[in-house]
């Protein structure tokens, strides 16, 4: 074989192994034959995206020649209203996890360090990679985020740490008052991505809350998404909300048409439509008991899970029986790659799927 290109290519990236995506349902499709496949892999939306947003992406069909508007103004505008913020707080990225990278690149050199939790999203490690950085995994704790842990691996050459609450795939939460405790806490050499992609899904006001502290962290960089609650995975649009001189330092990274015109669209009208929202937030805790109840049935361990996920512990390999839910035409996701091989993870889905995937679990477990 011919290895000049990895020879090529710099050491980070050359190390990277591909974040591995959910199973597509055409693939599953293609490779079985499989008609009725469910997939509950990769925290989608069960009831789809809001219809308002479908209806505005229609009307935008006419303009797609064009350009978007580089600087998301109304989409902007719109998010600046809900949380009390300035337009320049806000930077739109291409899903969340671009906002990950922005900052990586904005802020990372190979003489630094990032820290993150054992078991936290797989993103983190990614992009610390492939610029060169080197990741300090910080041990879990009943495999959520150790926060003491966390600030004990901070070094003298630490710049980022990434936090996600809830975290993926664990579902595990902190308590606001330990997080903002902890970015307090913090060398104001050390910046903070509080990743709130599941934000959403936990009661209280959260969202409103950690926007508060803004004000008092310049080192604070807040990331969310509209790729779960909102239903628009397919789309790609994230933001973040910083102090103004952050998100002018990532909007210096990041490419000048990132979000393209009907993401753009389709984002101001979902966040509008609360009531899809609360119909959504319904649906998910309503799947998350019938989850708890049918493991239970089943006499299975699982992690209490703040999202739209839950991660149900087998008492044995994974992977086989992944493989066997696959062939019975259900995709859920593995998590051995997060350092937890006897768990699966499952996104809450309709009723009536969450039904299905528990009869073929007990089909398998049971034999
Ligand atoms: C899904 C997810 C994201 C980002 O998803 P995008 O689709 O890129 O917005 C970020 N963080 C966590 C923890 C996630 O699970």
């Amino acid at each position: 074989m011919n290895d000049l290109i990895y020879r090529l290519a710099v050491a980070g990236v050359r190390q990277l192994v591909p974040y591995q995506p959910g199973k597509p349902i055409e693939e599953l499709q293609r490779e079985l034959g499989l008609s009725e496949i469910i997939k509950l892999a990769s925290n989608e939306n069960p009831l789809g995206p809001s219809p308002s947003a479908v209806a505005a992406m229609q009307l935008a069909l006419s303009e797609l020649a064009l350009y978007p508007d580089g600087s998301g103004y109304r989409l902007k505008q719109a998010l600046a209203a809900k949380f009390n913020v300035t337009p320049e707080q806000i930077t739109l990225g291409n899903g969340s996890n671009e906002l990950l990278e922005l900052v990586a690149r904005a802020f990372l050199t190979p003489e630094l360090s990032v820290v993150y939790s054992e078991h936290a999203f797989a993103v983190y490690p990614l992009v610390t990679q492939a610029v060169g950085a080197t990741g300090i995994v910080a041990t879990a704790k009943a495999y959520g985020h150790d926060l003491t842990a966390m600030r004990q691996a901070i070094t003298d050459n630490t710049r980022l740490v990434f936090i996600a609450n809830p975290n993926n795939p664990t579902g595990s939460l902190l308590p606001q008052a330990e997080v903002k405790a902890f970015i307090a806490d913090l060398p104001e050499t050390v910046l903070c991505v509080l990743d709130e992609a599941y934000v959403e899904f936990v009661g209280g006001n959260p969202a409103e809350d950690s926007v508060l502290w803004l004000a008092d962290f310049p080192n604070l960089i807040i990331t969310r998404t509209f790729s779960k609650a909102y239903g628009l995975a397919g789309l790609r649009v994230g933001y973040s909300l910083s102090c103004p001189e952050m998100a002018d330092i990532l909007n210096r990274v990041r490419q000048p048409f990132n979000n393209n015109s009907l993401a753009l669209v389709a984002a101001e009208a979902a966040l509008s439509d609360s009531e899809h929202l609360q119909q959504t937030l319904a649906n998910n805790r309503a799947g998350m008991q019938q989850f708890i109840d049918g493991f239970k049935t089943l006499g299975l361990d699982w992690l209490p899970s703040a999202g739209n996920f839950i991660s149900v512990a087998l008492g044995r390999e994974g992977l086989p029986v992944y493989q066997a839910l696959l062939a019975k035409g259900v995709i859920v996701r593995p998590v051995t790659n997060y350092g937890m091989p006897q768990h699966l993870r499952i996104s809450i889905g309709k009723p009536e799927q969450n039904a299905r995937c528990l009869q073929a679990l007990a089909e398998l477990l049971t034999r």
